[in-house]
């Protein structure tokens, strides 16, 4: 195995192919603060991707509530039952990876879903943790609690469905670091289905081929966000391409979000593959739950958003999600009012920090009604 630096855990660890990264890293930036699971985003996924034959139950992109919702079924709690998961000194993770915890003989430490597995892509929606006792909802973090985990593909920098595919059908292009199947290599052993442990890779028993998550490449090709980030009712989505952080850019939206103000989070780190979707992580959970799935950053990402209201290059820059289906490579505030900008400079969407108030009166002079919603 080659020896490559992964920034989320802070060290050196083992990966199957040495260290090779694209020339530019599509990632992502959710808030999970503004996500409502009106599953727009899994419906716009499936209306353009995965309405064929044999792909029925494929969910290229999920929401699943937690704690108790996964799909497919404890996608993440059978490998943290694998994993000594929870070690960290300060940034630096102590525990092994998916890679280094590999039995003998296989590339990573995984598990293969079953048909059953599949079955309960709604298992755990809005099903809370602890009781509702009386006065529950009026503290902070809530000891009744759930919230919204929208999942697609990371497109790892340290892919375990690539590691994991003894044909070399799985490749991550050196021009964006999507990943990809080569659809006339793959012969269906569903090695990735086992390796990915986010469980975003797919058989499909109509053609015998894996397939997963395209980042909706012929999009981004064209500078324009994929369905599920435009569609997003929430607008919890930022697409972009992100930097390492010795390379971070502040007037890049997501650079700043990750690297600079770090209030946008990996979705478990210590799996070791260095997952290009991050998470802003919600600010009611209790931060111990948190922690697991998003690592020691968490309680410093939280109180970052808290305070986003007085901060207004933060309100400002979240006030761009969703507002343009273009990709924003670069962002600048100027005022009371905030820019996306692509790559040639042109201002592609302008957005005020404070949108204004309209009271509107009682009665509708107009069509001489009263308004049903005021008294
Ligand atoms: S999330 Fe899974 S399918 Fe996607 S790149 Fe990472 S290992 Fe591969
Ligand atoms: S469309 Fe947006 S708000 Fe709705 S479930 Fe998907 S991520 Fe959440």
């Amino acid at each position: 195995m080659a020896r490559v630096y992964n920034w989320q855990i802070g060290r050196e660890m083992s990966y199957w192919y040495p260290e090779s990264r694209p020339k530019k890293q599509f990632a992502a930036v959710f808030d999970t603060n503004k996500c409502i699971a009106c599953q727009t985003c899994t419906l716009a996924c499936k209306t353009t991707w995965t309405s064929g034959k044999g792909q029925e139950y494929m969910l290229w992109n999920n929401v699943e509530t937690k704690p108790y919702g996964s799909y497919p079924l404890a996608w993440d709690l059978k490998l943290l039952d694998m994993l000594d998961a929870g070690k960290w000194a300060g940034s630096t993770y102590q525990g092994q990876t998916i890679f280094e915890s590999a039995a003998a003989g296989e590339r990573v430490a995984s598990w293969r879903p079953s048909d059953d597995d599949y079955a309960y892509p709604n298992v755990g929606e809005d099903d809370c943790a602890n009781q509702i006792d009386g006065g529950a909802s009026f503290s902070l973090p809530h000891m009744a609690w759930f919230y919204y985990l929208a999942r697609i593909c990371n497109h790892c920098t340290y892919p375990a469905c690539l590691a994991s595919c003894p044909r070399g059908s799985i490749y991550k292009r050196p021009e964006d670091g999507i990943v990809l199947v080569d659809q006339g290599r793959c012969r269906g052993y569903q090695e990735c289905v086992k390796g990915c442990p986010y469980k975003k890779v797919y058989f499909n028993p109509m053609t015998g081929t894996s397939e997963k998550c395209i980042g909706c490449f012929p999009k981004m090709e064209q500078g324009l966000q994929p369905q599920c980030f435009v569609n997003c009712i929430g607008k919890i989505r930022m697409a972009g391409y992100l930097s390492t952080p010795d390379q971070a850019r502040p007037d890049n939206p997501l650079d700043y979000l990750v690297h600079v103000r770090k209030v946008a989070l990996p979705l478990y780190p210590q799996f070791g593959l260095e997952p290009n979707v991050y998470y802003i992580p919600p600010i009611h959970v209790p931060p111990m739950f948190l922690r697991q799935m998003f690592g020691p950053g968490v309680d410093a990402a939280i109180k970052t958003y808290r305070n986003a209201a007085n901060d207004d290059d933060l309100a400002g820059l979240l006030g761009l999600f969703g507002s343009t289906e273009q990709v924003m490579t670069r962002w600048v505030r100027r005022g009371s009012e905030v820019a996306g900008v692509d790559d040639r400079g042109t201002t592609l969407v302008r957005v005020p920090l404070k949108e204004p108030v309209v009271e509107r009166a009682g009665f509708d002079r107009v069509y001489q009604i009263m308004r049903t919603n005021c008294p």
